[in-house]
């Protein structure tokens, strides 16, 4: 059993790649669903749509989100009666959004509903788990005041400074059904290249996921979404830094030390070998830019390749 932990568009990119070297009842990811926003009376949960759509091979590719080749008429109708449209949703997209509301307001869970809608995209065999069925937010502190980390990412281009992150209703969210079992039966637990702060650190702040992390036998082995010391795409270096950490690979190593056995770097980051090593983690430095399915699978099967290494 192979168990993923996930956030958007890094972990969709590995994902994909893994997804062609498993047998696909063998895997379970559990994503993170701070990223979620209530937008245009609309649930949208940006990492677990990124996450089937990307599997489901209907991702735009060039964005990394969204339907290839959706339209935004809806936001064009929107834009009419003066409502904010900051927040990009196409219009087959939103369909997804609507049929999670829907489903949201006659009472059904956030789990219910991602099995629906993976089935729904021909994702039939791997299980793919909301890390909580409660409703987490994470928000950002900077200096321009708190706001949602979509309103920092998209609205304001990540340029506030930040000072702080706070995930609004983690201390009460509970582990969404089967994702304790699946961390349990692993053999093997992958946390995905995704933004250690916002996409990977919600996971693990869930009730019991780090400590049943620590106590798992099985291996568990990160990948860094950083190259060349910083993130592909995306904020993971303002957010580090702004919470006072150095921007690493070693850095990501030592966020995730009490419960990591090894981690795969890029090779532009080859000199962070020895402080890695000396957290008592082992490094595997290799290409990690996934610039296509194929580079993906590579790096996938790299990492599965470390399961067979004594601990
Ligand atoms: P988000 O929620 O959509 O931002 O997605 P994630 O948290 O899963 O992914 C964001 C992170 O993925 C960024 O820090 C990127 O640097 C990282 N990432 C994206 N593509 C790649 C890649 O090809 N290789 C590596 N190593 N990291 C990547």
């Amino acid at each position: 059993m192979i168990t993923a932990l996930a956030g958007g568009v890094g972990a969709a990119k590995f994902l994909k790649g893994l997804s062609r070297v498993v047998k696909t009842e063998q895997l379970t990811i559990i994503v993170n669903t701070g990223d979620d926003i209530k937008i245009s009376g609309l649930h949208v949960s940006p990492d677990i749509d990124i996450v089937i759509y990307t599997l489901s091979n209907v991702v735009d590719r060039q964005k990394g989100w969204g339907l290839r080749e959706d339209t935004f008429k809806f936001l064009e109708g929107l834009d009419r009666f003066g409502i904010e449209t900051w927040f990009n949703i196409g219009d087959q997209d939103l369909a997804t959004h609507m049929y999670r509301t829907h489903l949201r307001n006659k009472g059904h869970t956030p789990s219910e509903i991602t099995s629906k809608i993976a089935r729904a995209f021909g994702i039939k065999n791997i299980k793919i788990l909301p890390m909580t069925d409660e409703d987490v937010e994470t928000w950002i502190v900077t200096d321009k005041g708190e706001m949602h980390f979509q309103e920092y990412l998209i609205k304001m281009g990540m340029i506030p400074h930040v000072r702080g992150i706070n995930i609004k209703g983690i201390e009460k969210a509970q582990p969404a059904p089967g994702v304790i079992k699946a961390i349990e039966e692993a053999t093997i637990i992958i946390i995905c290249p995704s933004n250690p702060i916002i996409s990977i650190g919600p996971i693990l702040k869930v009730s019991k996921v780090r400590e049943t992390l620590k106590r798992s036998s099985a291996k568990v082995v990160a990948i860094s979404p950083l190259v060349g010391g910083k993130p592909l795409k995306g904020p993971a270096d303002r957010l580090m830094r702004g919470l006072g950490l150095e921007v690493s690979s070693t850095q990501v190593a030592k966020l995730y030390k009490d419960f990591l056995d090894e981690i795969v770097i890029d090779e532009k980051d080859a000199n962070e070998e020895h402080a890695i090593k000396s957290l008592g983690i082992k490094p595997l430095i290799i290409d990690t830019i996934m610039s296509n399915e194929e580079k993906a699978q590579c790096i996938a099967e790299q990492v599965l390749n470390l399961q067979n290494e004594s601990l």
